[in-house]
C-alpha cells in the first residue's frame, strides 16, 4: 500500500479528493490557481448516508454545502468530478481511473471511518500503480503529533494547559509572553443565568435556492422516518451565508457570549451561543481566522475580554482538545464503559414524549433544529443519560444522528468523555452530575414543569434529584476516592438512613418505569 504525507500539493495529474467536511477552499487541499491537469473529486456515499438515521437538515447542510462548493470551483475553472458512489474507497479508485490520474491526494482521515476508507481506496490505488498522498488536517490549528508530543506521558491530561500552550504558539490574546488581562481563564465571570427580559439577536435565516431545493427533495424523497422537518430550511450551505453568520455573531452575538454561557431559557435555542459550529465542522468556516477576527472586536473595543476569550477559548481550547484526545487514544476510546453502564436510551429522547420540561425543551428543539447549546447537551439530556446509567453505544449514536455539528472525533470525546466520564477521566476530573438544582439555577425550565424541583421524594419530586443520590451511591466503589466528590460524598453520609433508601427507592421506580418503556429509534 502506498501512502505517503507531505506538506505541499505538486501540481500535475493529480486527482484531489475533497471530504465531506473540508467545503471551503479555507480548509481544502487546492491550489490557489485551476489547472487542467487536476480534477477535484466529490464524492456522495450511498454507505455513509445509509449508516444511521441521521437529522434531515444534517444531511442537507452537508450536501447542499458540498454541491455549492462544487459548483463554486467550477465557476473558478477548476475542473470538478461530482460523483455518487457506494463509498469513499470506490469512488475515489473509480475517479482516478477515470481520469488517468497518476496521484491522488486527500487530507488524512478526520475520523476513523475516513481513514479505513482511505487505507481501503490506498490499497486499490496501489494495485494499479496510483500514489495516494496524504495531508495534514487544515481544519484544525494544532497537528495529531503536535498534540500526542504535549500529552506525552502524562497520567491526566487536563484542558486549562493544553488551551495555554495554543494561546502561547498562536499569540491570541497574548502581550508577549503573558495572557491579556493577566489571567489566562475568565469562567468564572461566563455563568449569569438570563432574565426573560434579555434581547436575543435573532439568526439569520437563508432561503433555499435551487440548489439547496435539489437537496431538500432528494431527501425528503430518500431518508423517509428521519427525524427533522424540512419545511422551514434556513441553515446557511455557502461560504458567503457562513461568513455573513460569522459576521452577525461578531456583531450581535459576541459582545454578550460569555455572560450567559451555562443559561438555560424555554422556548430560546440560541441565546449568546455562536451557532457556528455547524461551519466550522463543515469546511465552510476557518477556525483561526474566526479567533482572529474576535480578537480584533476586543482588540478594537467591541466586545469585553470575557467574551473573547471564553470563545476563544471553546476553539482553540475545547475543540482542538477533543479532537486531539480522540486521536491519541485511538478506536479503543470508542468501547470505553467505565461504569458498565447498559441501559438502552429511552425513546422520548427521539419522540419528545416526555413531561420533563427542561428534557422537552432540549429535545424539542434538537429535534426541530439539529441544534442544542453546549449546556443543554451536557447538563440536561447528557446529565440525564449519565444519571440513568444510559449504555455509551446508544448516547454516542444519538448525539451523532441529531447534531448538524456532529462528527464522530467531536461527538465521541464530548459524549463518552464529557458526560458519560466512561473514560474513567481522561477527559474530564469529574462527572458533570447534577441533580435538579442546577438546573433551576440556571434556567426557567423548573417553574414551567409539572415536577417541583425543589422535592426529593414523591410522585411530583424532580426525577433528577434522587436519580442524582442513586447515581453516586451506586458509583461509590468508582467516585468516592475523587477528591471533587468529597463533599457531596459527605452530604450523602449525612442523611438519615431512612432518606437514602427512600431516594434509591425513588430512582429504582424510575428506572423500572424506563425498563418498561419503549426504547431506542
Ligand atoms: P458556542 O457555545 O457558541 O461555542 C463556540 C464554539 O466552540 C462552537 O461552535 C464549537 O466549535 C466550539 N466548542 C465549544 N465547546 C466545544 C466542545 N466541548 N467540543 C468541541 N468544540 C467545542 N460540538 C460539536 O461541534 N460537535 C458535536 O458533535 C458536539 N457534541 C457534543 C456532545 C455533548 C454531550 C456535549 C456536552 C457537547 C458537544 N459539543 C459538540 C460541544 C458544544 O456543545 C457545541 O460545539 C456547541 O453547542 C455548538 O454550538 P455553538 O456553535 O453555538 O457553540
Ligand atoms: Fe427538569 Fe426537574 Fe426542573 Fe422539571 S423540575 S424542569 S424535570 S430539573
Amino acid at each position: 500500500m502506498t501512502t505517503k504525507t507531505t506538506s505541499v500539493i505538486q501540481t500535475g495529474t493529480t486527482l484531489v479528493f475533497v471530504a465531506p467536511w473540508e467545503c471551503s477552499r479555507a480548509v481544502a487541499q487546492l491550489p490557489r490557481t485551476p489547472d487542467d491537469s487536476l480534477v477535484v473529486c466529490f464524492i456522495e456515499s450511498v454507505d455513509k448516508g445509509a449508516s444511521m438515521p441521521w437529522h434531515r437538515q444534517k444531511l442537507v447542510l452537508i450536501l447542499s454545502a458540498m454541491r455549492h462548493f462544487a459548483d463554486a470551483l467550477i465557476a473558478a475553472g477548476y475542473r470538478v468530478d461530482y460523483r455518487r458512489a457506494p463509498g469513499y474507497a470506490v469512488g475515489i479508485a473509480a475517479a482516478a481511473l477515470e481520469h488517468h490520474s497518476t496521484r491522488v491526494v486527500a487530507t488524512e482521515g478526520r475520523e476513523q471511518e475516513m481513514v479505513d476508507a482511505l487505507d481501503r481506496a490506498a490499497a486499490l490505488l496501489d494495485n494499479v500503480g496510483i500514489t495516494l498522498e496524504l495531508l495534514p488536517d487544515r481544519g484544525f490549528l494544532a497537528t495529531r503529533e503536535e498534540f500526542t508530543r504535549w500529552a506525552g506521558k502524562k497520567k491526566e491530561l487536563r484542558m486549562e494547559f493544553f488551551y495555554r500552550e495554543m494561546r502561547r504558539a498562536t499569540g491570541l490574546l497574548m502581550d508577549g509572553r503573558d495572557p491579556v488581562g493577566g489571567q489566562w481563564n475568565y469562567d468564572k465571570d461566563n455563568r449569569k443565568p438570563a432574565g426573560r427580559d434579555l434581547l436575543m439577536p435573532k439568526l439569520p435565516h437563508f432561503a433555499p435556492d435551487t440548489i439547496t431545493r435539489d437537496v431538500l427533495e432528494l431527501v425528503t424523497a430518500r431518508f423517509v422516518g428521519h427525524v427533522g422537518s424540512l419545511d422551514d430550511f434556513g441553515i446557511a450551505v455557502t461560504r458567503a451565508d457562513a461568513l455573513a453568520t460569522q459576521a452577525h455573531f461578531l456583531a450581535h452575538v459576541l459582545p454578550r457570549f460569555g455572560d450567559f454561557q451555562d443559561a438555560m431559557l424555554s422556548g430560546e435555542p440560541y441565546l449568546y451561543h455562536a451557532h457556528l459550529s455547524f461551519y466550522i465542522n463543515c469546511g465552510l468556516l476557518d477556525p483561526l481566522a474566526l479567533c482572529h477576527a474576535v480578537e480584533a472586536e476586543y482588540r478594537a473595543g467591541n466586545a469585553p475580554l470575557n467574551a473573547a476569550e471564553g470563545f476563544i477559548r471553546q476553539i482553540i481550547g475545547w475543540r482542538e482538545y477533543v479532537r486531539g484526545i480522540y486521536w491519541w487514544t485511538g478506536p479503543e476510546y470508542g468501547t470505553r464503559n467505565y461504569f458498565n453502564a447498559k441501559r438502552p436510551l429511552p425513546a422520548f429522547y427521539w419522540t419528545n414524549e416526555t413531561d420533563m420540561h427542561c428534557m422537552s425543551q432540549a429535545i424539542g428543539q434538537t429535534l426541530d433544529l439539529a441544534y442544542a447549546h453546549h449546556i443543554q447537551r451536557l447538563m440536561v439530556t447528557g446529565n440525564y443519560a449519565l444519571l440513568i446509567g444510559a449504555d455509551p453505544d446508544d448516547v454516542d449514536r444519538w448525539y451523532l444522528e441529531v447534531y448538524a455539528d456532529a462528527y464522530e472525533w467531536v461527538e465521541q470525546p464530548n459524549t463518552r468523555g464529557m458526560i458519560l466520564f466512561a473514560d474513567g477521566g481522561m477527559l474530564g476530573s469529574k462527572p458533570y452530575a447534577a441533580s435538579g438544582a442546577y438546573i433551576n439555577r440556571m434556567s426557567d425550565y423548573c417553574g414551567k414543569c409539572r415536577y417541583d424541583v425543589k422535592q426529593r421524594i414523591g410522585p411530583d419530586a424532580c426525577p433528577f434529584n434522587a436519580l442524582y443520590w442513586d447515581f453516586l451511591a451506586r458509583n461509590r466503589d468508582k467516585l468516592g476516592n475523587n477528591n471533587r466528590l468529597g463533599p457531596v460524598y459527605r452530604n450523602w453520609d449525612r442523611m438519615a438512613s431512612e432518606t437514602q433508601a427512600a431516594l434509591r427507592g425513588a430512582a429504582a421506580d424510575t428506572l423500572a418505569r424506563l425498563d418498561a418503556a419503549p426504547k431506542g429509534y
